[in-house]
């Protein structure tokens, strides 16, 4: 994969990551757009082999399996370029890419918008 499929600069290093209640997220990105998640729609997109067939891409996991009430547990940084959860329904095994997290956040400001 060559470097130009990535993005990098400012909109994808967070400036600021601060939990919000049991259930939420906020994301404050190096260009200041601030950006805020909810768990339940997190653990939706987790993307890791247990949610994702990493042979096809396809998603493996319901998303009406995810209850809304989901909390999360715990959060972590992975090196400088992502975040792992820990899910009140145990799962933990998600990495999360700013880059991902920058672009979910991209997409639903252009869905309600
Ligand atoms: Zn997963």
């Amino acid at each position: 994969m060559s470097e130009m499929m990535y993005r990098r600069g400012p909109a994808v290093e967070p400036r600021e990551i601060m939990q919000e209640g049991a259930a939420g997220l906020r994301i404050t990105w190096g260009d200041e757009r601030t950006c805020r998640y909810g768990a339940a729609q997190l653990r939706r997109i987790c993307p890791c082999a247990k949610c994702v067939n990493e042979m096809t891409g396809e998603r493996v996991l319901r998303p009406e399996s995810v209850p809304d009430e989901l909390t999360m547990e715990n959060v972590e940084l992975v090196g400088r370029y992502a975040l792992t959860f820990r899910w009140s329904d145990g799962h933990e095994t998600g990495i999360y890419s700013f880059r991902l997290l920058r672009e979910l956040c991209e997409q639903e400001a252009a869905v309600s918008s």
